[in-house]
């Protein structure tokens, strides 16, 4: 059996809402390898769940940070620089687009909510990468969350779908860049999830029934295995692997269309 150990490693998740949130998934598989967890969190509001998560882990560091401010991010890094030294691994689980976008048709999306969802949910990825460079390690490991609506139409995703064919695109250009000091960029594609980020999609769970009745497996992939997949690209056991999107959906990306038995 293979057990990972990551005590003495440093780590970042950014964008822990609740115990539903997918990076609340990824965290609890590194905290129960080891690694010390350092958590940014959007706003104050989300700060006593996050001390409730994260009560009984000893070392963890909770800091507030919008991903579209320079000066919170600039803050994060400084608190995280003075707190842990280094990073060898960092989670980029945030995403977000104004209800009126996903509600519409997709050639009615504004500038402004194109711009809004663009940034938060890819340029994000891109200026926290920038920020966390000094830290990382040699072997280090970055992750984030992504979708299939990158790659096909799913009704309603709309600008999302087109934020996260950007993040995807971004992982890619990360990776040739960061390699050059040993670190490595991937992105996860998750299937559908009920968390609050997915409670904003119109027709949601229509989605998900629907994805789970297509996948090869005959159901979700759960925010557990999410957790796993990511535990797996942040440690040395994926050190040949950069630069990917890495599926964990149960298989339902891969069907053109399901046939009833
Ligand atoms: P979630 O609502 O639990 O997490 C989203 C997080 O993004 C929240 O913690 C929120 O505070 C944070 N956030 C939004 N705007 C921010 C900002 N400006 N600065 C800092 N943080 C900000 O939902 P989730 O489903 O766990 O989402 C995590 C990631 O997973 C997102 O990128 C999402 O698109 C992706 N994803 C989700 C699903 C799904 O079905 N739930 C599937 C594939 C990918």
């Amino acid at each position: 059996m293979i057990s990972l150990d990551l005590s003495g490693k440093k780590a970042l998740v950014m964008g822990v809402a609740n115990a539903r949130s997918l990076g609340w998934a990824i965290a609890e598989q590194l905290l129960a390898a080891g690694a010390r967890v350092a958590f940014s969190y959007q706003g104050e509001r989300l700060r006593p769940e996050l001390e409730k998560l994260t009560k009984d882990y000893s070392g963890v560091l909770l800091r507030q940070a919008d991903a579209t401010s320079e000066d919170d991010l600039t803050a994060l890094f400084a608190a995280i620089k003075a707190e842990f030294g280094q990073l060898d691994a960092v989670v980029h689980a945030i995403g977000f687009a104004p209800r009126e976008a996903m509600e519409g048709r997709f050639l009615d999306t504004t500038a402004a909510d194109w711009n809004t969802t663009l940034s938060v949910s890819a340029y994000s990825l891109v200026s926290m990468c920038r920020h966390a460079e000094p830290l990382l390690t040699e072997g280090s490991s970055v992750i984030s969350l992504t979708y299939h609506a990158s790659q096909k139409v799913v009704p309603k995703y709309n600008v999302m779908g087109v934020a996260k064919a950007a993040l995807e695109a971004a992982t890619r250009y990360l990776a040739a860049e960061m390699g050059a000091k040993g670190v490595r960029v991937n992105t996860i594609s998750a299937g559908p999830m009920r968390t609050i980020a997915a409670r904003s999609i119109p027709g949601f769970s229509t989605m998900y029934d629907q994805a789970a009745k297509a996948a090869p497996l005959g159901r979700n992939a759960t925010s557990q295995e999410v957790g796993k997949l990511g535990l797996f690209l942040l440690s040395d056991l994926a050190s040949g692997i950069t630069g990917q999107v890495v599926y964990v959906d149960a298989g339902s990306s891969v069907m053109a269309m399901k046939m009833d038995n």
